[in-house]
């Protein structure tokens, strides 16, 4: 084996003790690549339970008050700063404790009642919702999640309400999207009542407001010469702690304070240690889950701005004696921010729904979310301005803020690149694990009991391959469009095998053939959510005695318009020009100064 197979194999083994560590139920996602529509999951479409509604209506209405009397955007955006006010007033609200238990001063609240609190947000202040999830989603989610009692009882309370500030730090100048790459060291001390923690950490959302960071540093595995990674609560009075830079100056989203700094011989009890020793890489991707889940809410709530703005511009302003909105290329553009802003709150909510359910593993419908929703918010604000012509770039129109402040969700909390290869490769990994069981026994025929597992994978590919999934929709108008995802997931699962059969284990490397799969397998998911979501509208407007829903065309768009887009994306594994792009890269790649 030569040192980059080798390398190979060790990051292969180190990614299934990570992600596929235990027995987990299936998920929806995973179960699409294997050619099947785990219904329950995602229909009916989930709703807040009634008991939780008039809490959420009552929290929301105050926020709504206090977010229209005291939140100006634009002015965070030109101070670079969010008022100390404004966060006090998130605290009073509960929004920075809204699903910390109740005993630990949280609201308790569901993470889908939280998406609608976020979306909220999102509507009106990119740097706020950041501010929001940097403290909440990441900031203390490894506490809740990990901390023992003990732990949640000394940190939580103060931090539930906003009388303390949180903040996530893992990112350093080596570990950046590769995450497991972070060099922090911690060394445990040799009475072993704390470790000492020595590093920088670089682009930390509220890193220099943040009275409790939850810090990723590797510790020595006991009894070999290894290490990993562990999760630490440092705080900033802590000596040694030092802060390089409170406010890198920044494109967008300048109310949020992103920092550098650094941990010099930083002593930390070991009791503040969260999660298992060693285990912190899976204690950050688990927390990163929530994360990418509030994303989705936010981009919803700036989606559903762009669509308001885009009504009231296209229905005012005159060209060629009419108003913008009769001509057909705008048209166009607001119906698909209209689709799209429908469908991202239907992903949103159905994937905030699989984490209140207790499903084990969400972490390729997460991905999905953000990768989905922060590329639709791009071009849902890119067509917007486009629609304001030379008034959006100019600085008293909220657009020219709005696309600074949306450029970093395709880069932060994991690149759109990196997560659609994940969503890939992880995706794939079901069925090729099959196809391998089934391939190593053909190569030993004699091995009995592999023979069995094989000959029962088979079937399992088989029967996938040849039944086209049944999708349970209730009401008549949807059959159509069931029978069409249902076929598309049949024709994914095709095409899945096919690319493993085809490519084997060079498909680890293949990321143009992965993006196909991803993005055919997001809008799958995406359109699930829809048809669930118009599928619950319309048994509602039937039982109110309506002949319809009011989304019936937006949802009606975006199933037509993302079954193209997977008929088009399952087309290019066949039918693309890859050799030449990559021909292309490589001939400027490898001609440095051109
Ligand atoms: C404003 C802001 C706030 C942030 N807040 C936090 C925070 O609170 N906590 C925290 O820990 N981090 C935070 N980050 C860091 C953020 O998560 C990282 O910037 C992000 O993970 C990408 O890492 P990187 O910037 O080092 O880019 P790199 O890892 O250098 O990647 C650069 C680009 O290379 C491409 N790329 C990289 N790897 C691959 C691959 N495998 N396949 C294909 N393409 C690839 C992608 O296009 C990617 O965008 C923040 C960043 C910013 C800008």
């Amino acid at each position: 084996m030569n040192k980059l197979d080798a390398q190979r194999q060790k990051e292969i083994q180190q990614a299934e003790e990570l992600l596929f560590a235990g027995p987990q139920a299936l998920g929806f996602a995973k179960g699409l690549f294997q050619g099947h529509f785990v219904a329950d999951w995602v229909m009916p479409y989930p709703g807040i339970p009634v008991a939780q509604q008039g809490e959420l209506d009552g929290t929301l209405k105050e926020l709504r008050q206090f977010l229209d009397e005291h939140l100006d955007a634009a002015e965070i955006d030109r101070k670079a700063d969010i008022p100390r006010s404004v966060i006090d007033g998130l605290g009073r609200v509960g929004v920075l404790g809204m699903t910390a238990p109740k005993e630990y001063g949280g609201r308790g609240f569901s993470q889908m009642a939280n998406c609608k609190i976020l979306e909220e947000i999102g509507r009106r202040c990119a740097s706020t919702s950041v501010f929001v999830n940097a403290h909440h989603s990441i900031g203390i989610r490894a506490l809740l999640l990990f901390g023992t009692h003990e732990q949640n009882q000394r940190w939580l309370p103060k931090l539930s309400m906003g009388e303390q500030l949180g903040a996530f730090a893992l990112t350093e100048k080596e570990a950046g999207s590769d995450a497991a790459n972070v060099q922090m060291q911690a060394r445990p001390s040799e009475d072993g009542s704390h470790f000492v923690l020595n590093g920088e950490k670089r682009y930390i959302t509220n890193a220099a407001i943040a009275d409790v960071l939850t810090v990723m540093a590797r510790t020595p595995v006991p009894g070999s010469d290894k290490t990993s990674i562990t999760a630490f609560l440092v705080t900033p009075d802590m000596p040694g702690f030092e802060m390089l830079e409170a406010r890198m100056p920044k494109m967008g989203i300048r109310g949020t304070a992103t920092g550098r700094f650094a941990l010099r011989d930083v002593k930390v009890p070991k009791e503040n240690i969260l999660g298992p020793p060693g285990k912190g890489l899976k204690v950050a991707l688990t927390v990163l889950d929530f994360g990418r889940t509030t994303f989705g809410a936010c981009c919803t709530g700036a989606a559903k701005t762009c669509l308001r703005l885009a009504i009231e511009h296209a229905n005012t302003r005159k060209q060629f004696n009419k108003t913008l909105g009769n001509f057909h290329l705008v048209q166009k553009k607001i119906a698909r921010i209209a689709a799209d802003a429908y469908a991202m709150e239907a992903m949103t909510t159905i994937t905030a729904s699989l984490i209140d359910r207790g499903l084990e593993d969400y972490m390729l419908e997460t991905a999905m979310l953000k990768v989905f929703t922060t590329e639709r918010l791009w071009e849902c604000i890119n067509d917007v301005f486009q629609i304001y012509g030379g008034s959006a770039y100019f600085v008293d129109c909220p657009l020219e803020r709005m696309m600074r402040d949306a450029r970093i969700n395709q880069i932060g909390e994991g690149a759109n690149e990196v997560l659609t290869s994940f969503v890939a490769l992880v995706g794939m990994r079901g069925p090729g694990m099959e196809f391998k069981e089934i391939y190593d026994t053909m190569m030993k025929p004699t091995r009995e009991r592999g023979f069995a597992k094989a000959w029962t994978a088979g079937k399992h590919r088989l029967g996938a391959a040849v039944r086209v999934p049944e999708i349970p929709v209730r009401s008549a108008e949807m059959r159509w469009f069931a029978n069409q995802l249902g076929r598309l997931i049949w024709r994914f699962n095709v095409a899945v095998n096919r690319a493993l059969i085809t490519y084997r284990e060079p498909i680890l490397d293949m990321q143009l053939v992965q993006e196909r799969i991803a993005n055919a397998a997001m809008d799958l998911f995406a359109s699930t959510c829809v048809l669930s979501r118009h599928d619950a509208e319309l048994q509602v407007a039937q039982r109110n005695g309506s002949s319809s829903s009011p989304d019936k065309f937006a949802a009606d768009l975006f199933l037509r318009q993302s079954f193209r887009r997977i008929r088009h994306f399952l087309a290019g594994l066949t039918d693309n020009e890859d050799k030449s792009v990559l021909a292309t890269a490589n001939s400027v790649l490898n001609k440095p100064g051109s």
